[in-house]
């Protein structure tokens, strides 16, 4: 196929922000004060992460609680966090909260939907909470609120059911993007813009078993790249320890609070486990038992193991976690009573494209916000439920960025080329087979899952690396988001398996059985890879 000279209709918006979740939204909303925005979105508009977000937000009222909320956050960093960003975050979280909450009534702190509770491994209350008896989620409330917001202002243009495959440049600045229509007959547009926004969400659609939307397949990490965008820390995603496992039910992420009131978890044969693993037994960190969760699959050949939910009691359960209980009920189980199938799923992709604190990349006139950027707020792993923060803090400040034409974040040079790895994605070994887009990325999403998962070894990254290299994807006469998906997926998992090889230590969310430690000898360093460098790790 040959995309660019099949376009047509060029357009021009003053700003392009490619993704209508949180962050492409926020960022929207304040790119329309200085001109016409053009918002692209894969699907229906009201698509991305949030309908299934769980009801919490790590903001907090009071400075006390920023502070403590900074803490939580750079220890789950582990070592990586970028204290500066931490700090925008958390002093500016509670202007971006209140201005949603001005936005849209339901959102009141002092209605009745809000609530401060605990979260977990926190001692003290600091999570400001949808109660559950609400049944909705705050993600969702925010999104709405945002949406509608959107969608009154006259210079915003949302245009859904459009993928965009490529970003269009001149030079080393980035011009504009080129994207696929959704319709019967696909059609490919150009649209120029003085700056573009990727706030594409993440990369969850590489893992067999994942939380996340079906648009999270790392486009915004593949366009990036091939524009010749530095990406930092890709190896780090944060696997979710207790998804719901039933036939025909999404990888619902069960409340860590669950444990925290008494639940257990047990194998296949029925025996507790966790003891095994660590000395917190069930109350474990949410890695560790990940960890003890897939050990457990391995060795029984089981596909799940159980949540045995008596010890919480039906009447909390109930009360306490009723969207929960609606959910598993529509599914058939009865969580008072059944053992509750789960299993840990990619959920959160704490790497992504490197950006500065005012979300520019390392290419003029890209920016990037949300879970498809490094912000330097996560480090190593993300804290509880700092993402939605992250999406409505820095998406602003890109916006801004954005308006004021600010220039290109800097980032550490990469050293001599060594042998050790290609230094793209493009490289292609002497035996490949050529798949069709859904064989391949049921291929790519097997080898991620067993190989590149939960818990890593330093031979089967490397075989994966072949794997990945031997895989082509079949070119198609007709054009579709499929196809552009399977491509970009492939591109992501060659430099995340890259990633992970790269990296010899254990640390945050990223386990190396061959290296289960941190590496303390050298000052922590993040992982960078761009055209043409290979992976290499800088502090
Ligand atoms: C089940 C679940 C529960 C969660 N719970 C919480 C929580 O409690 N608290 C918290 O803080 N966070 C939570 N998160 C994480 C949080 O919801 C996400 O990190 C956040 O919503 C991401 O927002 P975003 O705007 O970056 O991306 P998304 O909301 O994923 O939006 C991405 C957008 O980009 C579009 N897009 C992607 N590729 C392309 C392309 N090539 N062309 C055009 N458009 C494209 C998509 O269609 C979509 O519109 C949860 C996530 C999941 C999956």
């Amino acid at each position: 196929m040959a995309p660019l000279m099949a376009a047509a209709c060029d357009a021009q918006a003053d700003f392009l922000v490619v993704g209508a979740g949180i962050a492409g939204l926020r960022a929207a909303l304040e790119l329309a004060r200085a001109g016409h925005v053009l918002v692209l979105a894969k699907g229906h508009a009201a698509d991305p992460s949030l309908p299934h977000a769980k009801p919490c937000l790590a903001c907090s009222a009071s400075d006390d609680e920023v502070v403590l909320s900074e803490h939580d956050t750079l220890q789950a960093g582990d070592g990586l966090c970028r204290p500066a960003a931490v700090h925008a975050l958390l002093e500016e979280a509670p202007a971006r909260i209140q201005e949603v909450i001005e936005w849209g009534a339901e959102l009141h702190p002092s209605g009745a939907g809000l609530a401060l509770a605990r979260s977990t491994s926190l001692n003290r209350p600091r999570v400001l909470r949808l109660q559950e008896s609400q049944q909705a989620s705050l993600g969702g409330a925010i999104m709405h609120v945002l949406r509608a917001k959107a969608q009154s202002m006259p210079a915003i243009e949302i245009v859904p059911r459009t993928t965009v495959v490529e970003l269009l440049r001149e030079g080393p600045r980035v011009t504009g993007a080129l994207y696929l229509t959704e319709d019967r007959v696909p059609r490919y547009r150009r649209t120029r813009a003085k700056a573009v926004l990727l706030a594409t969400g993440g990369l969850g659609q590489l893992y067999r078993e994942t939380t996340s939307p079906p648009s999270a397949c790392g486009d915004g990490i593949a366009l990036a790249f091939a524009a010749g965008a530095v990406l930092e820390d890709l190896e780090f995603v944060q696997f979710y320890p207790t998804c719901l496992h039933a036939r025909g039910a999404p990888h619902l992420p069960l409340p860590a609070a669950l444990l925290e009131h008494g639940a257990k978890l047990l194998n296949v044969d029925l025996e507790r486990f966790m003891p095994r693993y660590h000395e917190a037994g069930d109350r474990a960190p949410a890695d560790a038992i990940a960890r003890a969760i897939v050990q457990e699959m391995r060795n029984s050949r089981s596909e799940c193991v159980y949540l045995d939910l008596t010890a919480v009691g039906p009447d909390r359960l109930r009360k306490r976690f009723p969207a929960l209980h609606l959910a598993c009920v529509r599914h058939n189980l009865d969580i008072a009573a059944d053992l509750v199938p789960v299993l840990p799923a990619a959920h959160f992709t704490v790497g992504g494209v490197a950006v500065g604190l005012n979300g520019a990349t390392s290419v003029p006139r890209l920016y990037a916000a949300g879970e498809v950027a490094a912000s330097g707020v996560h480090g190593a792993n993300a804290w509880g439920a700092n993402a939605l923060l992250e999406g409505l803090v820095f998406g602003a400040r890109a916006a801004k960025a954005m308006i004021a034409g600010e220039r290109p974040s800097v980032w550490p040079t990469p050293p001599a080329r060594t042998s050790d790895s290609p230094s793209s994605t493009g490289e292609v070994p002497t035996s490949c087979v050529a798949l069709d887009a859904e064989s391949l990325v049921r291929e790519v999403r097997c080898l991620m899952w067993h190989k590149v998962g939960i818990i890593r070894r330093g031979s089967e990254l490397a075989e994966a690396s072949r794997c990945l290299d031997s895989l082509v994807l079949a070119e198609t006469a007709v054009p579709s988001r499929s196809y552009y998906e399977a491509r970009h997926i492939l591109a992501v998992a060659r430099l995340l398996a890259r990633c992970a090889a790269k990296r010899a230590e254990s640390r945050g969310a990223h386990y190396r059985e061959d290296f289960p430690l941190r590496d303390d000898s050298l000052p922590p360093r993040h992982s960078y890879v761009s055209v043409p460098s290979p992976v290499y790790l800088a502090a």
